[in-house]
């Protein structure tokens, strides 16, 4: 098989996504800072396959924020409110009314997500005061059997398309957006892994995990590290580990 990789979608050019995505149109405009260890370490590349979902969406890689010129013209942007997707007591949480049209007074919500490990988005928010100031948003996960317990292909694999999927949800009943194809994203997320069930079973295959998957009704919850790293965007009672 030819090694070629598309440089937009990053999988191999025989496997490109692209042409089966379908760019949605959204009020909210979606900005993944991208950590770059993740860019090396998640194959399957879904931040970046999500940003292809959104038309209106940018992916920047990098650790510190404060001199993006981008990133903080979004910020400074006075038709804009800029919130960051991440937990926590002080943060809004949009599945309880804590975010509303009115909050917004006709500005444009610009969501900042980190696509990185709970330790590599502690480290960009600490080298990044400007995001660190920025209103935090939340949202209680609705389909958290699916996401959370569900063994997944890799570490941290499908948490940021996962997340957003999630997002737009809670969105659209907020009534502060349209979620125009909900099906995309999680079509996505089913070819993905079982594509990646696929080559765990071939054992000629290298790059993705070896060890078969468990059956469904062997899998655990996941816990610890790993289980913190998958749940970096989702706020599942009880919470999850961060250390
Ligand atoms: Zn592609």
């Amino acid at each position: 098989m030819s090694r070629a990789t598309c440089y937009r979608c990053f999988w191999p050019q025989s496997l490109c996504w692209c042409p089966t995505l379908q760019p949605m149109e959204t009020r909210t405009h979606f900005v993944f800072l991208m950590h770059p260890k993740e860019f090396k370490q998640e194959k399957a590349g879904t931040g970046r396959l999500t940003h292809l979902c959104l038309s209106h969406s940018k992916i920047h890689m990098g650790i510190e924020f404060d001199a993006h010129e981008e990133v903080q013209g979004l910020i400074n942007d006075p038709s804009n409110f800029p919130v960051l997707l991440y937990p926590g007591p002080t943060a809004r949480n949009l599945s309880t009314g804590g975010l509303n049209a009115e909050d917004l007074g006709g500005r444009r919500l610009v969501v900042f997500l980190l696509d990185a490990t709970w330790s590599g988005a502690r480290k960009m928010l600490r080298l990044s005061p400007s995001l660190q100031r920025l209103p935090r948003i939340m949202f209680t996960p609705s389909g958290r059997s699916r996401y959370v317990i569900k063994q997944q292909p890799q570490d941290g694999c499908l948490s940021t398309l996962e997340a957003t999927h999630e997002l737009l949800l809670t969105l659209e009943r907020a009534g502060l957006d349209r979620y125009p194809l909900p099906d995309q994203l999680l079509g996505l997320f089913d070819r993905m892994q079982q594509y990646q069930i696929q080559c765990a079973a071939d054992p000629n295959r290298g790059g993705y995990r070896r060890q078969p998957y468990s059956a469904p009704g062997e899998r655990v919850a996941p816990q610890g590290r790993s289980g913190a790293r998958r749940s970096r965007y989702l706020v599942v009672p009880p919470a999850a580990p961060e250390s």
